[in-house]
């Protein structure tokens, strides 16, 4: 197979991300219904997703006026955004819908306190998408990989030396995908030369916060870290842009694809349901 045809599987003018490795190492039928095909997703509601949306719409706004220095939001703005993002239509009652609330409001609380704790000396990015070429195979196809951090700060570290602090706020119960914090390294290697001065040496921080359990969990994203993650992600990029059968894979992910049961039919194992 020539260089050429391989072009024609993954559409590369669409960046990579986390989230389509993700979605590739669960389900490459998906990765073909959403990319290749592209098929608008069909507009289904997912509780999960939802208070989800409305909690990270919540933080990143806090995060904002904390940027500017202005009063946060409070519970009132709080209840509107989960309007927006979670209508109460979608749930069988007024209680199940004002849990599903009181959930939002206690995360964010939890997210918002863990952000006036970390002294922060400069936000730097505040839900930005960045994104890098990256020469993945021997083709004149020009791909790109990219992430977009919740926050971005900087501040120092417990022994007062300068911390690049990327953050990434946890909704669910999705487990920790290790490629995240070196994905996002390797996109903001401009800024962090811009920010440093040497984006090599730069103290780089990953934290993930379960807000549910009010839990942050830390990864220090040094060089090293990325240099021994590094091959397995190639292996994976390589194989997403290379894929040529795009075959279903159904499991317990199935529930939350916008594809399920409409555009693909496939059904979950039993064991899995
Ligand atoms: S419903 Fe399941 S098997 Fe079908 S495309 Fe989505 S993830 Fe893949």
């Amino acid at each position: 197979m020539s260089d050429d045809e391989l072009v024609l599987r993954w559409p590369h003018q669409k960046s990579l991300s986390p989230t389509s490795l993700k979605t590739y190492s669960q389900c490459a039928y998906r990765i073909r219904l959403q990319y290749v095909d592209e098929i608008p997703r069909p507009d289904i509601f997912v509780p999960f997703f939802a208070i989800g949306n409305a909690t990270h719409s919540a933080l990143g706004t806090i995060a904002q006026q904390m940027k500017l220095g202005v009063p946060t939001i409070g519970e009132k703005e709080i209840r509107m955004l989960c309007s927006f993002h979670m209508p109460m239509h979608h749930y069988p009652s007024e209680e199940a819908w004002e849990a599903e609330v009181q959930k939002v409001l206690r995360w964010v609380d939890t997210g918002k306190r863990y952000l006036q704790r970390l002294q922060v000396e400069e936000w730097l990015l505040i839900e930005h998408w960045e994104a890098r070429e990256i020469p993945l195979l021997p083709t004149k196809a020009r791909y790109k990989l990219g992430a977009k951090p919740d926050l971005v700060v900087r501040r120092r570290d417990e022994e007062g030396e300068p911390l690049i602090h990327i953050i990434d706020y946890k909704t669910g119960q999705v487990r920790e995908e290790p490629d995240v914090p070196v994905i996002q390294r390797f996109a903001l290697r401009p800024l962090l030369q811009e920010w440093t001065g040497d984006a090599s040496a730069a103290n780089v921080r990953f934290t993930w916060i379960w807000l549910d359990e009010n839990y942050p969990r830390d990864v220090d994203v040094s060089v090293e870290h990325c240099n021994h993650a590094w091959p397995e992600i190639m292996a994976q990029m390589e194989s997403l842009v290379s894929e040529a059968i795009f075959a279903p894979t159904p499991g317990w992910y199935c529930r939350y694809c916008p594809y399920y049961q409409n555009y693909c039919t496939e059904e979950i194992p039993p064991q899995l349901d």
